[in-house]
């Protein structure tokens, strides 16, 4: 029986709703979620789901967690917003704390931004305005390799995959910035040295070199030797470009490390996190930089970075970011995205035998199976669905991501449909 409320529901949805990367009016019903709590989603209509993607990377600890709902609530009889100028509060402060000390070391300083894509945006203001600053205001291209992503607004949509990706009709508007190739997964001598040769040739008008260590998301769900970080740490040093991390996806454990930088050991100039830094609670992202990078604008003609939202430092989401990470590391995260990893390998390793499928991998709580052609999503998702599971596949992967509190029934659940998923996508 159709529900006349969720009926309606939907119909103002596809009257007056964007959803992302959609049209007007969408093309896909999509499914009406009414509650959440730990790794299950409540659907109109379907019961509850298994959560494969947790929101997008962002809820490691799962939905409706009752310490990050406590600490929500007690921010929430405090004060939900003031504004961060001239102002300043306990849970930024403390924010700004824990993400230096649990950041690679020699990241000092925290800008707190309300989104991914605006911490991509600060992060690249900061280095251009750093070499501006030291007088060398030609040094304001970027140099990243190809099949990334780094957000939706406009510098960062400059340095997302310039043909696969999403972003390709902007070809031409957008800041022209250097590519160098796809990174191979395994590390082969000839692309470190073709990394080595692209920075040198252009490091008279590099301000920075800006990737995804380890796993490119969103431009293809790629993961690469982390010796290639270290090749271009050691290439930005000898050249004088600014080397930036954007962890957005990959912090906060999901490839096994806190932060991906650590799988090469290395400190880059400039960091990006969001996503996970609330536990998908609320939006917020945050830029650091080294003491450099912040005197060297501080030095300059203009000694200010001219950036600040509205809702910087939101208390609401600080404090819940604090909650988060104290939930984080007052276990043995690492086990758990371990255990994460056998299940996904055991389980995804059936997909390998499905015809149409051109590769599977996994990596910490990442699991991926790339198929030979662009995915159905609607077929897709209704064999995930009906096998109790919320996955959203895209371009020609199915993937999952699952909470790092997945128990290892829901976990092989989540498995058994991705490869429903990509038998029937
Ligand atoms: C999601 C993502 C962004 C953009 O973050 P938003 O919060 O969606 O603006 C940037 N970089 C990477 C690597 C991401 O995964």
């Amino acid at each position: 029986m159709p529900d006349p409320h969720i009926e309606e529901l939907l119909r103002l949805d596809r009257e007056h709703v964007w959803h992302p990367y959609g049209p007007m009016p969408g093309r896909q019903q999509p499914l009406v979620v009414e509650s959440a709590a730990g790794v299950r989603l409540r659907v109109a209509g379907h019961g509850e789901l298994v959560d494969g993607m947790s929101s997008w990377w962002s809820a490691i600890h799962g939905y409706n967690h009752p310490v990050l709902n406590e600490a929500a609530r007690g921010q929430l009889d405090r004060m939900s917003h003031v504004m961060f100028g001239g102002l300043t509060h306990e849970p930024a402060v403390r924010l700004a704390q824990r993400l230096v000390e649990m950041s690679p070391a020699g990241l000092e300083h925290v800008f707190l931004a309300d989104s991914g894509s605006v911490s991509v945006e600060v992060a690249l203001k900061m280095c251009l305005q750093y070499w501006r600053s030291l007088g060398l205001p030609e040094k304001r291209r970027m140099l990243t390799w190809r099949g990334g992503y780094h957000g939706d607004t406009w510098q960062p949509m400059s340095v997302c995959d310039p043909e696969g990706g999403m972003h390709g009709l902007w070809a031409g508007v957008l800041p022209e910035q250097v590519f160098a190739d796809a990174p191979p997964s395994a590390y082969e001598e000839s692309y470190a040295e073709h990394l080595r040769q692209t920075v040198e040739r252009h490091a008279h008008e590099l301000a920075a070199v800006i990737v995804e260590p380890v796993v490119q998301g969103a431009g293809g769900m790629r993961f690469h030797s982390p010796a290639y970080l270290r090749v271009l740490r050691e290439a930005c040093d000898a050249h004088d470009v600014l080397l930036v991390f954007d962890e957005i996806a990959t912090g906060f454990g999901r490839t096994g490390a806190l932060f991906a930088a650590e799988h090469a050991a290395l400190t880059p100039d400039v960091m990006c996190v969001g996503k996970a830094l609330t536990g998908g609670y609320l939006t917020l992202a945050a830029t650091l930089c080294t003491p450099r990078v912040a005197q060297g604008i501080s030095r300059g003609e203009v000694p200010v970075l001219a950036h600040g939202p509205t809702f910087m430092g939101n208390p609401l989401a600080a404090a819940v970011a604090c909650a988060s990470i104290d939930l984080l590391l007052g276990q043995d995260w690492l086990a758990e995205v371990k255990r994460i990893e056998a299940g996904l390998r055991e389980g995804l390793s059936a997909a390998r035998e499905v015809p149409g499928v051109r590769d599977v991998r996994v990596l910490g709580a990442i699991g991926v199976v790339q198929l030979d052609h662009e995915v159905d999503i609607a077929a897709a998702t209704r064999a995930a669905v009906a096998e109790g599971v919320w996955v959203r596949p895209f371009r020609d992967l199915v993937y999952t991501m699952p909470p790092y509190v997945t128990g290892d029934e829901d976990l092989a659940r989540i498995t058994r449909a991705v490869c429903a998923a990509a038998r029937e996508g």
